[in-house]
């Protein structure tokens, strides 16, 4: 196995490029170091992106929140600016394993994961967020969080690196709310992210709900937005809201840790209480 440690990401890219489609990208390395130490041949080529500067910055230009993506989740939790413009991030980001893990788990690893729970890609989706992507030929693209996030997987192509996540500022409530067995060493059975704004009538616009752990990718809940969006917050909105995100918007599915079952049932609860806390804020 060949192991590169580039600077620039360009260098990276060249990299993925020439080794593709054998080369997998090492970030903070709380998932692929285990996969690779239980199948070696799962790559030939390691590139550890995590000693580029460019990919550790979080930058506001205008409302427009930007973050490297090796980016940890401690960081997250802790900088200023995502604390102030993108609360909710923040939130989920700190709730993320224990404070070792948090301190090596990067923000562009969670969303390469594909995991079905992972936090800071449901965060994320009720942030509007986008993925940028590059590839040796063209720059940064941008890609709906939506449409980058697959089962397990992602919509890049082999060579191509996620360098970073951009989301548009927001100071509206916002609360994050999951459910799990083992803090530190399980992901979430089930997690809840909202945002909402209210309009100057006194009802809501704009809500935002993710779901993680309630389908095979974190997904937004579209028919729980709706049912949110032009009316009165209150918990009888709230509730109708939450039955919708279990009846309607989730697929859950059963693992050896939960049935599907007993996911349907965390969503309706944590969406109903994420709201509930979101409107207090
Ligand atoms: C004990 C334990 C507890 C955990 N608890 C949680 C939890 O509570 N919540 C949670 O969300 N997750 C949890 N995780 C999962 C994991 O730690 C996080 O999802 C983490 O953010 C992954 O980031 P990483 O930097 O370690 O990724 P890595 O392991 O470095 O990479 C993961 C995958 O993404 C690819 N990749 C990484 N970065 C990029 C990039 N920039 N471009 C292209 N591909 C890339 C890699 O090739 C690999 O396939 C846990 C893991 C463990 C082992």
């Amino acid at each position: 196995m060949q192991y590169y440690e580039p600077n620039f990401v360009d260098e990276a890219l060249v990299l993925l490029d020439r080794f593709a489609p054998g080369a997998r990208v090492l970030a903070g390395g709380t998932l692929l170091g285990p996969q690779l130490r239980s199948d070696p041949r799962g790559a030939d080529t390691i590139v550890n992106i995590k000693r580029i500067p460019d990919l550790s910055d979080v930058t506001l230009d205008g409302d427009r929140l930007t973050i490297g993506a090796v980016v940890t989740a401690r960081e997250l939790a802790e900088h200023q600016l995502v604390r102030r413009h993108a609360p909710l991030l923040a939130e989920a980001a700190a709730s993320l394993g224990a404070r070792q893990l948090r301190s090596v788990a990067t923000i562009g690893g969670n969303l390469c994961s594909g995991h079905p729970a992972a936090d800071l890609s449901a965060a994320l989706l009720a942030s509007d967020a986008f993925c940028l992507v590059s590839n040796i030929h063209e720059g940064p693209r941008e890609i709906a969080l939506e449409a980058f996030l697959r089962p397990r997987s992602h919509a890049m192509e082999s060579g191509e690196l996620l360098t970073g996540i951009a989301l548009p500022g927001s100071t509206a409530g916002a609360a994050y709310a999951k459910m799990q067995t083992r803090r530190a060493f399980e992901m979430a059975l089930v997690a809840v992210a909202v945002r909402f704004a209210g309009s100057q009538d006194g009802t809501i616009e704009d809500a935002r709900i993710a779901l993680a752990g309630a389908a095979p990718t974190p997904l937004r809940a579209a028919r729980a937005e709706a049912a949110l969006n032009g009316r009165p917050p209150s918990p009888k909105t709230f509730a109708a809201a939450a039955r919708a995100a279990a009846e309607h918007d989730a697929k859950p599915y059963t693992d050896r840790r939960a049935s599907a079952e007993y996911r349907r049932h965390l969503v309706f609860v944590l969406t109903e209480r994420a709201l509930a806390e979101a409107q207090l804020r």
